[in-house]
């Protein structure tokens, strides 16, 4: 027997809220009698239970996922986590959606290994599947070729050959802009070339990303002392 799709499709909830297609869980089955259901009433037709509280749940469920996915959109991540918690505790309805947005709170934490094993845990039916163990691939893809550049830019650099380091640095930068060490090269390759311009412009952004770096926090201490 062909699997039935663990997601619904696009359709608002009942608060109205449009979310995509791939965040939502529903009820698939009566949790009384296990009869499928195809379409959703308040009544189940095979043993008459009372589906209301269900959908309820679901739909409550449903609704913090989203904001769940959101969070990790926008880099929340502890928010995000704690979403996923939440969610789960409501129904066990949602548990393939949790590993989807677990999946997806690995990968934007570069956790490369997990993310692959938490996409590759999902049923099949779950359509994201495929589109995310591409994305994991290609991430883990840039950030080895970040991290070649960064050698090369180091390599460079300690030859004296700034010209070459930068070239190297600013395509590390595009790369793997979320490790720390990138920023302390690129800005002290920069200062070598005395272009103190772009230097400024590494230090304030490695800042803005690694507040506690302790290199480029000093730095930015000298640069503001009298
Ligand atoms: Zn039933």
């Amino acid at each position: 027997m062909r699997k039935r799709p663990a997601l619904l499709p696009t359709t608002r909830t009942s608060t109205g809220i449009l979310v995509n297609e791939l965040l939502l869980a529903q009820l698939k089955a009566c949790p009384v009698c296990r009869g499928e259901l195809s379409s959703r009433s308040d009544e189940c037709p095979g043993c008459g239970a009372q589906l209301a509280p269900y959908y309820e749940q679901i739909d409550e469920a449903n609704r913090t996922l989203t904001e769940a996915f959101n969070a990790v959109t926008r880099g929340e991540i502890e928010r995000a986590r704690e979403l996923g918690g939440k969610a789960q505790a409501i129904t066990p309805l949602v548990t393939e959606n949790v590993a989807l947005l677990q999946a997806r709170i690995a990968l934007s934490e570069k956790r490369f290994a997990d993310a692959w094993e938490k996409a590759q845990g999902l049923p099949d039916t779950v359509k994201e599947k495929s589109g995310l163990l591409h994305e994991i691939v290609s991430l883990h893809e840039a950030e080895t070729t970040g991290k070649q550049h960064f050698n090369l830019a180091l390599t460079s650099a300690r030859r004296e050959y700034y010209v070459d380091a930068s070239y190297h640095i600013e395509r590390a930068i595009e790369l793997i802009p979320y490790l720390a060490p990138v920023w302390r090269l690129a800005v002290k390759i920069e200062l070598k070339r005395d272009r103190y311009e772009i230097a400024l412009q590494h230090l304030e952004e490695g800042l803005r990303r690694f507040p506690n770096e302790t290199y480029l926090a000093s730095l930015e201490l000298d640069r503001s002392a009298p």
